[in-house]
């Protein structure tokens, strides 16, 4: 992030705004991956499962999506699903408007449609596809996205590689060395990232990783990231996966990241996994990323992370005055029903 984008950023806390924002731009998705959460039943809160949401398609999904990006103004957009690629044509509407404001666009697919190289001409846009391990496991849980799909979807394009690590593949030796050596070879590929697979507390899968595990996976994390450039994984973001926040509250990304499902009112909370997520084994990359940004030593003691939680907490004080002096000053002039003022 440049210096300019991290002063923008705190002015929008400042303000009691997110700087990023995620959209679940449909409930559609081809796939039906073991262990995904946009479709665990308790993603939305338990009163209604994802597909249950009303969506959008077409002009009307992309005026709306417009519309909210134009309201929240967030520095960085994160297009999701189900999987994005269901509404190709209205992402390809999309991008170049998102482009023209300035915001930047990430948007993870699972690559079983084609990711257009022309795309390769928006500066602020990363396209993510999800890889489940080597090709047995990842075909197995991820037809019909299956490795060979991938590679002819991606021909030419510009993608980063994320994979989950599950209890599955944690412990077959030399696996992320094979994963990595494979993925980095590819041209289409800029960059690598690894997430573990982070549970509902109480959950019982089987992609959970032991306390073990995920020791050994961030000490083969930080010999590979030496190996291979385009693990895209600083030692700071590894630090952060041994010790991953409490709570949300005190999760960087989950402050700083609002999320909305596919009907665009929706909001997914207190993180982009929604449900009640078990921070103390959470393995999110981007939680993790901003862990270590928070963790970064301004001055002396003082880190980023307590700057951000006293702007935070200023922000969100300042907003709610500001809107309870707007509401006065708008009930004042104008003693309409509450309804009409907030439809
Ligand atoms: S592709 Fe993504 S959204 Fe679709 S089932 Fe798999 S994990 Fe879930
Ligand atoms: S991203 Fe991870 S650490 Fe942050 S609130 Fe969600 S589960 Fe907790």
């Amino acid at each position: 992030m440049k210096k300019s984008e991290v002063v923008h950023a705190w002015s929008r806390i400042l303000a009691g705004r997110s700087p990023s924002l995620s959209i679940e731009i449909t409930k559609e998705c081809p796939l039906r991956c073991p262990g995904c959460y946009a479709f665990d039943a308790a993603h939305l809160g338990g009163m209604i499962p994802l597909r249950g949401l009303d969506d959008y398609k077409g002009e009307e999904l992309v005026r709306k999506v417009l519309a909210l990006l134009d309201e929240r103004k967030p520095l960085h957009v994160s297009l999701v699903g189900g999987d994005p690629f269901v509404r190709y044509h209205e992402l390809e509407l999309l991008l170049p408007q998102i482009e023209s404001r300035g915001i930047h666009t990430q948007v993870v697919t699972s690559a079983f449609h084609e990711i257009p190289s022309a795309w390769n001409q928006f500066k602020k846009l990363n396209v993510v596809v999800s890889v489940d391990g080597l090709q047995p496991e990842h075909d197995a849980r991820r037809k019909p996205a299956t490795y060979e799909r991938i590679l002819k979807n991606i021909h030419d394009a510009r993608v980063t590689i994320h994979c989950t690590i599950t209890s599955q593949i944690a412990d077959i030796p030399g696996y992320l060395d094979a994963f990595l050596s494979f993925w980095t070879s590819q041209r289409e590929v800029t960059k690598v990232w690894f997430s573990l697979f982070s549970p509902q507390r109480g959950g019982a899968d089987r992609e959970i990783i032991t306390a073990a595990q995920r020791t050994r996976i961030i000490t083969e994390l930080q010999q590979l990231r030496q190996k291979y450039p385009t693990l895209d994984m600083p030692e700071a973001l590894l630090r952060e996966m041994a010790t991953p926040p409490r709570n949300p509250s005190q999760c960087i990304f989950a402050r700083t990241t609002e999320t909305v499902s596919a009907d665009l009112k929706t909001w997914v909370t207190p993180c982009q996994f929604g449900g009640d997520p078990d921070c103390g084994q959470c393995g999110c990359y981007a939680a993790m990323g901003m862990a270590a940004v928070g963790h970064y030593r301004v001055l002396g003691a003082l880190t980023a992370g307590r700057i951000y939680m006293a702007s935070d907490k200023f922000g969100k004080t300042w907003r709610a005055i500001c809107n309870a002096l707007m509401r006065k000053v708008v009930f004042q002039k104008t003693p309409l029903p509450l309804k009409v003022i907030h439809p």
